[in-house]
């Protein structure tokens, strides 16, 4: 059996690493031949990620990297009102900050074991069977199953018809800063910081940061503002910029198999909804595809039952981004200090229901409760089984 994946980033190699992993003895059996096309000359460029990803998703991409691509452990975070105070949230698991461009060159190293890796060359169409590829010359690829892991714009999803996720826009740069404390993340809520979600800091080391905006639109202006008029960030900003990218950030899973094809990662819209973090979604999602390939259906079924609850409440968890005001988040940041985060996990957003009733108590804001309220709890039906 021939798989062929479009794409050599983080999801394209952990699908290859389970596809030919899982059940291996049945695998060879069924001699499966995986093909990974990489347009680009090698993984992870352009970067376009804050390398945030939670401890224990780190701990299982060990399974096939070294730990050469961790640059800082962080403990928790510090969530930021626009007034410029904050309130200190430790929770279950501790995060890693890794670097992409070695992570995903590990990764699809290690993806090398079992595929042929064709670098600088780009899917470009396929007809059910076969695909046109575009490198050093053309050339036809015959497959039986295609896997698109192409990214947020993703080719496969184009020419397969899949329907599209909504996108949110990110911009970040890598900048001279002095984190509170460079084990903690900070997250920058508030209208003047972006439009629908929030801005953040991720500590490299004690005088380095990711500061990224993900934003509705515009996260340029957004990203200005916060360096230039956040009452905290731009007294510990220095202008010193060593890296700036920018990428989208797609937002709903989308339905992701159709016949002979399926999606994986960014392509898919697999990234958590209130924080568009994608690496954790599509570790899952790869350990899904290769427990049930070829069953295509079955993967796309155990994926969303998996994660399907994390989906809609991260989805409510986004939605409140867009109902609070700057006086809303002022009176949270002030009443949270009251809350205890502690079994809450990055990567588990279901975990903020247990805190709700406990926001509600405290907060006597009748306003804030009426949004929290219509967030939450008008129509919590889950759309997946
Ligand atoms: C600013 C920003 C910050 C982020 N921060 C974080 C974070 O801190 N933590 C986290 O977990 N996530 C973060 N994310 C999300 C994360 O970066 C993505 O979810 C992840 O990179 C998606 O992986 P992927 O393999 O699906 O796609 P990609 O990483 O985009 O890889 C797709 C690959 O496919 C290749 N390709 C595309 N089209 C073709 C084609 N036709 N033929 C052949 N090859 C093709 C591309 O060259 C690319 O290498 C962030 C995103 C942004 C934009």
């Amino acid at each position: 059996m021939k798989v062929l994946i479009a794409g050599g980033g983080p999801a394209g190699s952990l699908a290859a690493l389970n596809i030919a992993e899982s059940g291996s003895a049945e695998n060879l059996e069924k001699n499966i031949e995986i093909t990974i096309v990489e347009e680009h000359a090698s993984a992870g460029f352009p970067v376009q990620c804050g390398g945030l990803i939670s401890e224990d998703c780190f701990i299982k991409l060990r399974r096939f990297v070294s730990d050469r691509s961790r640059l800082n452990n962080i403990k928790g975070a510090f969530f930021f009102s626009p007034d410029g105070n904050y309130v200190e949230a430790v929770g279950r698991s501790g995060a890693v900050v890794v670097e992409r461009k070695v992570l995903d060159t590990e990764l699809l190293m290690a993806a090398s074991e079992y595929s042929e890796i064709r670098v600088k060359t780009k899917l470009v169409s396929f007809n059910g069977e076969k695909a046109r590829l575009e490198g050093v010359k053309t050339e036809y690829l015959s497959y039986d199953v295609l896997i698109g892991a192409d990214g947020v714009a993703s080719t496969v999803a184009k020419l397969a018809a899949f329907p599209h996720p909504s996108y949110f826009s990110a911009v970040q740069m890598e900048i001279a800063f002095e984190p509170l404390d460079e084990r903690f993340v900070e997250l920058y809520f508030g209208r003047s910081y972006s439009d629908g979600f929030f801005a953040y800091s991720i500590p490299v080391d004690c005088d380095t940061a990711r500061i990224g905006v993900v934003s509705k639109q515009n996260p340029e202006y957004y990203l200005k503002n916060l360096i230039t008029k956040h009452p905290s960030v731009s007294e510990r900003v220095k202008r010193k910029i060593t890296e700036l990218n920018a990428g989208a950030i797609p937002v709903g899973l989308i339905d992701f198999v159709k016949g002979n094809i399926a999606l994986i990662g960014d392509a898919a819209g697999m990234v958590k909804p209130y924080t568009g973090g994608g690496i954790y979604y599509h570790l899952i999602a790869a350990e899904r595809l290769g427990k049930h390939f070829p069953n295509l259906e079955e993967y796309q079924k155990s994926y969303k039952k998996e994660l399907g609850k994390e989906y809609d409440v991260g989805i409510k968890i986004a939605k409140l981004y867009s109902l609070l005001d700057d006086e809303d988040y002022n009176y949270l940041v002030k009443v949270g200090k009251e809350i205890d985060f502690s079994e809450l996990h990055m990567d588990r957003p279901s975990g903020v229901l247990n805190l709700v009733p406990s926001i509600l108590k405290i907060a006597s804001k009748p306003s804030l409760i009426k949004k929290m309220a219509r967030a939450f709890f008008r129509s919590f039906k889950s759309s997946y089984p």
